[in-house]
């Protein structure tokens, strides 16, 4: 039916709590067949599928941050240990080397020290052996906490390895559901979008583009059924003399409360009564 129809008479008036820039674009009223409800109810349809898709896209980055944030702590706990493994074998290395050239110094006195001559000679290299000696038994005790700090590293590796193991796993399997839960959405997306024109060109032609803000707006339903003489999209019960020239006419109007595209079905009133 076209835009010049019987029903084009009344403007949509009231509040516009849903959709509320748009009293001035909202579309006069027209009358829709039942063929033509039926199209604006199956591209209605099709544009959820495209939203959820749409939807899902936007959603993306933070689902896969759930994913990856769990792998990351958990790789990160592996790296610390490593880490920590690493420095304490490099500090006893470094213990053990000042050990060796400690106690090389220390042979190399008590060679220099049989060759003394007089007690004030002995006694210097005896105090600078006691140093030799005190900081040999420093770095002992130095060298023990590095292995003992490289002890606990490698009781915790195994741990930690398992814990970054499984991190991997589930995240893999997350991501592999995500993926085909991506591709699933695409390919339902990919097929309703085919279908969409061909139903927008069976509307007349003011409808598409005040259901298009409407779903710009992304309140679905965009196009709401009545329901025992409401909007099913808010509620709002529409007044009985309008009710009357809705179902005489087969008016589209807006609900004067949401916006909301209305469209009243006789087989629907006779579900909902
Ligand atoms: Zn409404």
């Amino acid at each position: 039916m076209s835009w010049n129809g019987i029903g084009r008479v009344l403007l949509a008036r009231g509040s516009t709590r849903f959709f509320s820039a748009s009293r001035e674009l909202r579309p006069k009223e027209v009358s829709l067949s039942p063929e033509e409800i039926q199209a604006l109810l199956e591209l209605q349809e099709l544009d959820l599928k495209l939203l959820e898709y749409e939807r899902h896209q936007k959603e993306l980055p933070r689902l896969i941050e759930e994913i990856e944030a769990p792998l990351r702590t958990a790789r990160s706990g592996k790296e610390r240990v490593e880490a920590e493994l690493a420095t304490a074998r490099t500090q006893q290395r470094g213990v053990e080397s000042d050990l060796a050239s400690n106690n090389a110094q220390f042979k190399k006195l008590q060679t220099q020290q049989m060759g003394v001559r007089n007690q004030i000679e002995f006694e210097a290299f005896k105090h600078e052996m006691e140093a030799l000696k005190d900081r040999a038994d420093s770095l002992e005790e130095t060298g023990l906490k590095w292995i003992e700090r490289m002890e606990e590293a490698n009781q915790r590796l195994p741990d930690v390895t398992t814990s970054l193991e499984q991190a991997e796993r589930l995240a893999a399997e997350a991501r592999a559901k995500l993926d085909a839960k991506t591709a699933e959405l695409k390919r339902i997306h990919d097929e309703a979008a085919e279908l969409t024109a061909p139903l927008i060109a069976k509307v007349p032609p003011q409808v598409p583009t005040y259901y298009r803000r409407l779903r710009g707006a992304g309140k679905a339903p965009f196009v709401a059924v009545i329901r025992r003489g409401a909007c099913s999209g808010c509620g709002f019960r529409h007044p009985a003399q309008r009710m009357q020239e809705i179902k005489q006419s087969r008016r589209m109007l807006v609900c004067e409360q949401c916006g909301r595209i209305q469209v009243w079905r006789e087989e629907e009133e006779r579900i909902g009564f």
